[in-house]
């Protein structure tokens, strides 16, 4: 049988989960509509409370993007202008793009192969190659919704009184050691764009804290520094959370479990399929509870498994096609660690993200494992 173009399953589907919760996401904006308040209002107060206490953590504040809570994380510990902030060479621009908003100098440096998180062992070696006073704080990405290796890292980085924010765009409900992502480090930093876990019908984004000072300063700089309307305690910018996002995201919130549950369900069919050829599938660390986010696996010959994938119906998703410091924007400038960056480069040569969305059907998940394990000695 030959798949037609809209026969494909797409790798992501943020319309199904709309659909999925249309009457209470539709009930939600109306109330919002008649109400009357667009902005920062008591849906975004609510959603923050109800956020922070999913979560387990004492406060949230909720932002326009995940980007921007990156850089308000970042700005509310202080960091700024020619300071210097680790990342990992694999993952979205836009954490790259956040710790440059807020005025710092990226360090990039090598995830490791498991957990596609920060190399704890880089990571020391870095910290210690940087000595010079100008390293201020380690910015840790729990990729595809696996967490990093939470417990070398923030050793790491608390031998060398670095403070860690969580970028947490990929893994809301993922845990380690039965600790949520997004309360192990200082300050943690949410993306509520549509495809994410936790995903609004627009942008928006949350930072979550136990410290309340950090909390009440990122409470000041969303919305142009004000510590009262109208005065400006420090130069801040609009990063605010609307109304109607902060409705849905409140609907979607209480299917976030079920519906973390039901990605780990079907990335269990996708590895038991994999496994079937002698592939090993996505490997799970011992503890770690994924929040499959991305269903990434790396194929050595990914181009022509991913096309093979197509011609059986399965459309796939590159997250990330090159690591940052392959990226015109960054190559010739940005400052990397210490030990290599290989690791990013072969994954990103090789990763490919399989539909993992909670509103694939049963015979839509059996249809993408069997594509996967049939095509993928071929290929
Ligand atoms: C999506 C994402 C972001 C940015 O979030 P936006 O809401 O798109 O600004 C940051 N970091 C990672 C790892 C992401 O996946």
């Amino acid at each position: 049988m030959k798949a037609s173009a809209s026969f494909i399953i797409p790798p992501a589907h943020p319309h199904a989960a709309y659909a999925e919760q249309r009457e209470e996401i539709d009930a939600a904006v109306h109330r919002v509509l008649e109400r009357g308040r667009y902005i920062l209002g008591p849906e975004v107060e609510a959603f923050e409370r109800e956020f922070a206490s999913w979560l387990g953590a004492s406060h949230a504040v909720g932002v326009a993007n995940g980007t921007d809570a990156v850089e308000l994380a970042l700005r509310s510990l202080g960091v700024g202008a020619g300071d210097e902030v680790i990342a990992p060479a694999h993952t979205a621009s836009a954490t790259i793009a956040a710790i440059e908003h807020a005025g710092a100098i990226p360090v990039l440096v090598d995830i490791e192969h498991g957990t596609c998180g920060l190399d704890p062992g880089k990571l020391s070696d870095t910290i210690r190659s940087r000595a010079h006073g100008r390293l201020k704080a380690v910015v840790v990405v729990h990729l595809y919704g696996h967490p990093a290796s939470m417990g070398p890292i923030l050793d790491a980085a608390r031998a060398a009184g670095l403070p860690v924010v969580e970028d947490c765009a990929q893994a809301h409900g993922a845990r380690w050691g039965g600790t949520m992502v997004g309360t192990f480090g200082t300050v943690a930093a949410f993306s509520f764009y549509p495809t994410k876990n936790l995903g609004a019908l627009g942008d928006g984004g949350a930072i979550a804290t136990n410290d309340a000072s950090i909390a009440a300063r990122v409470r000041m700089l969303r919305e142009y520094g004000w510590a009262q309307r109208y005065s400006s305690d420090e130069p801040g910018l609009n990063s605010r959370l609307d109304e109607v996002q902060a409705a849905i995201l409140r609907a979607k919130l209480t299917r976030l479990e079920a519906s973390n549950a039901r990605r780990r369900a079907i990335a269990g069919d996708y590895t038991a399929a994999l496994q079937s050829v002698g592939a090993s599938g996505v490997v799970v660390a011992d503890g770690a509870i994924h929040a499959f986010h991305q269903y990434a696996v790396c194929h050595p010959r990914r181009d022509e498994w991913r096309a093979a994938l197509l011609r059986r119906g399965v459309g796939s998703a590159i997250l990330y096609p090159s690591p940052i410091h392959h990226q015109p924007a960054y190559a010739t400038r940005v400052p990397r660690g210490y030990g290599g960056l290989e690791t990013s480069e072969a994954v990103c040569r090789e990763v490919l993200c399989l539909p993992v969305y909670p509103q694939l059907s049963s015979e839509q998940v059996q249809l993408v494992a069997h594509a996967a394990a049939e095509t993928w000695r071929s290929a």
